[in-house]
């Protein structure tokens, strides 16, 4: 795992397919510019404990060479609800959020496909 500067945190993402909940680590390459750099298993509470709910990504997000992608599908590919969890995205046209119920289908989608983009 490569070293992360002093600006980096963890957020919540939560897995569309298992409905469970996991961290990543995001480090700030910049301005609104955001790397995922790893992913570990956490569950809600301990989450919300460690004050992980409290943060989110808004503008481009790259991911790291090292990034795992989710801990319990291994998709890397993701989209950012509403209620600013990180959702598994698994290329389906509609999408419902575990966290918070809402479902929609997703228009932008080439947005999510991992090359940034500002969502
Ligand atoms: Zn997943
Ligand atoms: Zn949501």
């Amino acid at each position: 795992m490569r070293k992360l500067s002093e600006r980096a945190f963890a957020i919540m993402a939560v897995c569309e397919e298992t409905k469970r909940y996991f961290g990543i680590t995001v480090d700030e390459d910049g301005w609104d510019q955001y790397r995922f750099m790893w992913a570990f298993k956490i569950d809600k509470d301990k989450g919300k404990k460690e004050g992980y709910d409290t943060k989110t990504v808004t503008g481009s997000v790259t991911l790291d060479d090292e990034y795992p992608g989710c801990p319990y599908c291994g998709e890397k590919r993701f989209y950012i609800c509403q209620c600013g969890k990180i959702v598994c995205y698994h290329g389906q046209s509609r999408v419902t959020c575990p966290n918070c119920g809402q479902s929609g289908t997703l228009e932008r989608v080439e947005k999510i496909d991992l090359k940034g983009g500002g969502y």
